[in-house]
């Protein structure tokens, strides 16, 4: 076969290269065409530029953006802007491509996209970070629009930046266009729901995972690392499910109970600490990395990539791994985990729940009407759970995990509609 060179990628065995290795597997068992590979590996359009900036001092900086669009075979980009002073064009990439897999797992109408500018957002001000963000959205005037590419919040941004986004945006074009960006303030066209749809679908991901595992979610014990937007939210939601939390970690440590960990008591104290469990005194301090060994069914992984190696996963005692960080799992570590035959629910099936609902914010802002919190929580459980299903089926008619059936499902999604749509040859 005569397939193109993969974006180089700078770690050995870092989570990008991990996704494109799992990429290959599912090509593999689909027998797509080396040029159908093509097609889904180089990137639709990518875009760099030079932002000048003045800053604090008078003095003009040039700042490096990106905006690359993997995939528009199902409908518009969609991604979020990163800021970071790391921040490559490979990397951007393989984000990208990873929205565009993502998206067609959870079946919304879109591709995939992301951006990113080299910068330090925590030494600017936050003026300088508006005037950066408003040159970076005029230079993608044509490349961003709601039916085109739609940006949203990544690594340093959030809703102020997506108003400014928003703004700009608008007025370049005349007139309010809420629908350009997701993930705006609430009263810019935000979505109710947005800031815990990620934990709620790592919730009912993992509901539906001990369900095909018979674990009672009344008797089940649940350890979460990280305690930050993901992860706390998660750890709320099954709590209420009868999911007893007996392990919870962030970047202070890790923390036991087991007798379960009160999570509300939990998120009160990080809140009024500076956003850290630091103290935490519901629970038994232990060592960070012990988390991930703990007896429990199920494990969340709700912090930060590449956690679970070739040199911990087999110490893991869980009988479910529900992925809300994105690549917490190394391709190296998968063989381990699925010996032991532990179920793993991946990042691009378990925590797309907050871009269904970045999807809702959307549509939303198109049809000029607010949904209820209750109708979003309800739309997007229901997305979740058939996303869910719909990977678990593949799983077993393929007879591989659920990560490779994930990406079988998108894979097949996105090219069998490149093929409907006849190409461009
Ligand atoms: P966040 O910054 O709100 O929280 C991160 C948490 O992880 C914090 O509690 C932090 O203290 C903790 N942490 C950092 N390093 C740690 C370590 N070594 N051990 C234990 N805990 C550690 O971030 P978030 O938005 O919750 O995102 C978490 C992960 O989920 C990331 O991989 C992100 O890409 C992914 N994700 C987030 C969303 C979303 O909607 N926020 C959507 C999809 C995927």
């Amino acid at each position: 076969m005569t397939y193109l060179e993969p974006a180089p990628i700078k770690d050995k065995e870092n989570p990008l290269e991990s996704m494109m290795s799992r990429f290959d597997a599912a090509v593999k068992i689909l027998g797509i065409s080396d040029e159908m590979y093509n097609i889904l590996k180089v990137p639709a359009r990518q875009v760099i530029v030079g932002l000048p900036v003045t800053m604090d001092n008078g003095k003009i900086e040039v700042f490096e953006g990106y905006r690359v669009i993997h995939s528009t075979i199902l409908g518009p980009g969609k991604g979020g802007i990163r800021l970071d002073p790391d921040v490559t064009l490979d990397e951007v990439r393989a984000l990208a491509a990873w929205m565009t897999w993502k998206c067609a797992v959870v079946d919304i109408p879109y591709g995939g996209a992301k951006g990113g500018i080299a910068c330090n957002p925590r030494n600017m001000s936050a003026g300088e970070i508006e005037r950066l963000m408003r040159a970076y959205t005029l230079s993608m005037l044509d490349i961003f629009g709601p039916d085109k590419d739609i940006p949203a919040p990544d690594m340093g941004t959030g809703p102020r930046e997506m108003a400014w986004l928003m703004d700009e945006y608008s007025k370049a074009k005349g007139m309010t266009v809420q629908a350009v960006v997701t993930g705006k303030p609430l009263v810019l066209g935000g979505s109710l729901g947005r800031t815990e749809a990620t934990g709620r679908g790592v919730m009912v991901s993992a509901l539906s995972g001990m369900e095909k595992l018979k674990l009672n979610p009344y008797r089940a014990t649940a350890a979460v690392q990280g305690f930050g937007n993901v992860g706390s939210h998660a750890a709320a939601l099954l709590h209420e499910k009868g999911v007893s939390i007996t392990g919870i970690s962030d970047i202070s440590g890790a923390y036991f109970n087991d007798k379960g960990i009160d999570i509300d008591k939990a998120m009160a104290y990080r809140n009024a600490n500076n956003g850290t469990l630091e103290g935490f005194g519901g629970a038994e301090k232990i060592d960070a990395e012990e988390l991930l060994f703990l007896p429990v069914d199920l494990l969340v992984p709700a912090a930060k990539e590449d956690v679970i190696t070739k040199n911990n996963a087999g110490k893991i005692q869980a009988k479910l791994i529900v992925e809300g960080a994105n690549g917490p799992t190394s391709a190296k570590a998968d063989d381990i985990i699925n010996e032991k035959g532990i179920m793993v629910v991946p990042d691009i099936l378990a925590n797309a729940g907050g871009v269904t609902v970045s999807y809702f914010e959307w549509v939303q802002n198109r049809i000029g009407y607010k949904w209820t919190l209750d109708r979003i929580n309800r739309r997007s459980d229901r997305a979740m759970k058939d996303a869910f299903n719909n990977v678990f089926d593949i799983s077993q008619k393929h007879k591989v995990p659920m990560r490779l059936a994930a990406y079988i499902l998108a894979i097949d999604k996105v090219s069998s509609s490149y093929k409907f749509r006849g190409g461009y040859g």
